[in-house]
């Protein structure tokens, strides 16, 4: 009989061992296809290559034995539904237990007299050493342990799923299928890297046979995750060069100028200047604008998108401005309208809540031209936005959009100028790995005058005198924000919180005015509230994180946010960077009762610093990548063994030999197998399109 043909891509289900129950399991660990299978790598490994000989059991060890089942028993304990197993066992020399908890199905296994292996904890009960839950394997009679005492690996999981069924199901993967995964590094990158083969290292991952071993595996399979990434970026690259039709040149004209001369009610900064040469050279030019504006929160980058926006009209063309909340569209619209319109622009704010017919107007004007400058939510995505003359799309925030949305609104026009901005500094392993081209601005200084805020953890038994604080500078004139614990299962509960709060702090400062603001409210209410806030009628806004991110009322000067470890590093930057935007002083204050070390060590990590940038970094760490730069989902970072802050050298280098590569032969004709490889693990997210 011959083998089956088998092939990566076969149904998880092919693999033996693997039901449908145990396929709907792993489908929760993303694992689709054999392939997915063979790289689910261990998370840890457990030694188990020492056998120690029963006498010799100490309390709190981790040890392998190999022992006969004596006797066997299962107990109901009295508390209610807990049963306790009991095996006592014997090397021959000594006898000592081995007892587990509420498991069904041992006494089938653990028959009297079979030889097992048994890997666990060593406890002391009543004077005698027990192995607590441990794991076994039933041994030959002939006694051969050799090849169950290695070192064995622990995978992820999820819950039904045992490590000795996922270890069952990965063998049975690395059996079978693993033959089937080739080689498709070309030989001359590998010999020249000195990397193992492919093959070799995803078993050295499963099974590692030395330190030294795993270290070259690891590193190998890391590198494909980046060389692939990049091989494809720079595939794309070159497909783009080829096919892209030239983008509109628009070099800075009589807006800009006037506006540069007398609009302005600020000099602008150093770093301002030079992000606005840079987009205007690249303006200039027709190969399209792909620039990223990085700067910390309250730099000033919208002065420099409307700069860019001023450009477009300049050049006969509209300019597009997204912004990811309602509340940030209007505050960019209520801003930049007056400027643009004095000019002799026409500018519109387009949000999903308009009414419809308004809606329709503004999108009739976007298409015949007549409107120059739409600013608005993901209602700029929307199928019915069509615009006559795209010169450049702007996305603020742009972490808070998805890779497909913002590639929605590129395509709004025929080749438009991009500009992406970003007070998230985004390191350069990320950039490099998820854009691979873009051009970066940074304006690396705030606006004269700023004071650093300043930043306090309170436990919740001091707040009483952080109100009275409040109390204070409200009747001077200053402003707070006072944000509601995130509960992210439920907007309900969210809610409720935020409006409990919310009546409480309204009674306590009542002459004080006060406002709530949450997603939910109905339409026109933001509005008020936020105008309200803005013009100081207003002086408590209490707020879900709506507020979050650009929301800029120079006039308010305290932070609080409630229940503060619940929110990720960027996040509390974000939010703190809502104050000190004036010349005032300023202070942000955590309420939170640190319930571990860790979260302890991060809000105080966090007080300590206002450094954006070591910020992000540490984000990342703690949260990956996706959150931070917005492809979450994407699939285009979720690396199963790479790390992005680690790896750095490694990304260097397959950056550099994927360019290379590509630059020689840019079909990959020379190498099937890497063009083969990847287009079924990137070709979709990366939108590559096969050409023939
Ligand atoms: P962000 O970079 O966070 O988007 P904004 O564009 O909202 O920052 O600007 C923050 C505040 O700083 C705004 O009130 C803005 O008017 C002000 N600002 C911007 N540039 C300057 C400048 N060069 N000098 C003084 N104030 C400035
Ligand atoms: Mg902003």
């Amino acid at each position: 009989m011959n083998a089956p043909v088998r092939s990566l891509s076969d149904p998880v289900r092919f693999v033996k061992g693997v039901g449908p129950a145990r396929e709907a399991l792993l489908a929760r660990l993303g694992i689709r296809s054999a392939g997915d299978l063979l790289f689910l790598f261990p998370a840890r490994y457990e030694d188990r290559r020492n056998l120690a000989p029963l006498s010799s059991l100490r309390g709190g060890e981790t040890v392998s034995v190999a022992a006969r089942v004596a006797a066997f028993e299962r107990r109901k304990t009295a508390r209610k539904g807990l049963s306790v197993i009991t095996a006592l066992i014997s090397d021959g020399m000594t006898m000592a237990r081995a007892v587990w908890f509420n498991r069904v199905g041992l006494e089938k296994v653990l028959l009297p007299g079979v030889r097992v292996l048994f890997f666990g904890r060593v406890d002391v009960r009543g004077g005698a050493v027990q192995l607590t839950n441990p794991d076994f394997e039933i041994l030959d009679e002939d006694g051969d342990e050799e090849k169950s005492l290695a070192i064995v690996p622990v995978y992820p999981t999820t819950a039904g799923l045992s490590q000795k069924a996922l270890r069952r199901m990965t063998g049975s993967a690395l059996e079978d299928f693993l033959p089937s995964l080739g080689e498709f590094l070309p030989d001359d990158l590998r010999s020249r890297l000195r990397l193992p083969g492919v093959a070799e290292s995803v078993r050295q991952l499963h099974y590692p046979e030395s330190r030294e071993k795993w270290k070259a595996a690891r590193n190998r399979l890391a590198f494909d995750e980046f060389f692939l990434l990049q091989t494809g970026l720079a595939v794309r690259r070159s497909l783009a060069g080829d096919t892209a039709s030239p983008a509109p040149s628009l070099p800075p004209g009589r807006l800009v100028a006037e506006c540069l001369e007398n609009r302005l009610p600020f000099t602008l900064t150093d770093g301002q200047k030079k992000a606005v040469e840079d987009i205007f050279a690249d303006m200039a030019r027709v190969v399209p604008m792909n620039r990223l504006l990085q700067g910390d929160v309250g730099s000033g980058k919208t002065v420099v998108a409307l700069l860019g926006l001023l450009a477009a009209m300049d050049g006969g063309c509209q300019g597009a401005f997204l912004a990811p909340t309602e509340i940030l569209a209007r505050q960019h619209y209520l801003r930049l309208a007056p400027m643009i319109e004095a000019l002799g622009g026409r500018c519109a704010l387009l949000t999903g809540s308009l009414p419809a017919r308004e809606k329709a107007e503004i999108q009739k004007g976007l298409e015949s031209g007549e409107i120059s400058v739409a600013i608005g939510t993901h209602a700029l995505l929307s199928e019915k936005t069509a615009f006559a003359r795209m010169g450049i799309a702007i996305v603020d925030e742009q972490h808070r959009f998805g890779v497909l949305q913002k590639h929605a609104f590129r395509s709004k026009g025929e080749s438009p100028h991009v500009l992406v901005m970003t007070a998230t500094p985004i390191p350069r392993t990320l950039t490099l790995t998820v854009y691979g081209d873009l051009a970066v601005s940074v304006i690396n200084e705030l606006p004269p005058g700023r004071k650093p805020v300043e930043t306090r953890a309170v436990p919740p038994k001091k707040i009483p005198g952080l109100l009275s604080f409040l109390g204070e500078r409200m009747k001077a004139g200053e402003r707070v924000y006072w944000i509601c614990p995130l509960i992210e299962e439920s907007e309900t509960l969210d809610l409720a919180a935020a409006e409990a709060r919310f009546a409480e702090l309204r009674e306590r400062f009542s002459p004080l005015g006060a406002g709530l603001l949450h997603g939910r409210l109905p339409n026109g209410e933001k509005e008020n509230v936020m105008d309200g806030f803005q013009r100081g009628d207003i002086s408590l806004l209490v707020s879900t994180t709506v507020v979050e991110v650009g929301v800029d009322v120079p006039e308010a000067t305290i932070m609080v946010v409630e229940d503060a470890v619940r929110f990720g590093l960027s996040q509390l930057h974000q939010l703190r960077g809502r104050v000190g935007r004036g010349t005032g002083e300023s202070w942000c204050f955590l309420i939170c009762s640190p319930s571990s070390q860790e979260a302890r060590e991060r809000i105080g990590a966090f007080c300590a610093t206002s450094d954006g940038f070591a910020i992000a970094e540490a984000d990342l760490r703690l949260r990956g990548p996706g959150e931070v730069c917005g492809v979450r989902q994407s699939g285009v970072t979720d690396f199963r063994v790479a790390d992005l802050i680690r790896d750095r050298d490694i990304l260097e280098t397959a950056r550099r030999e994927a360019f290379s590569l590509v630059a020689k032969d840019p079909g990959l004709l020379s190498c099937p197998e890497l063009k083969d490889r990847l287009y079924t693990t990137l070709g979709r997210s990366l939108n590559l399109v096969e050409t023939a």
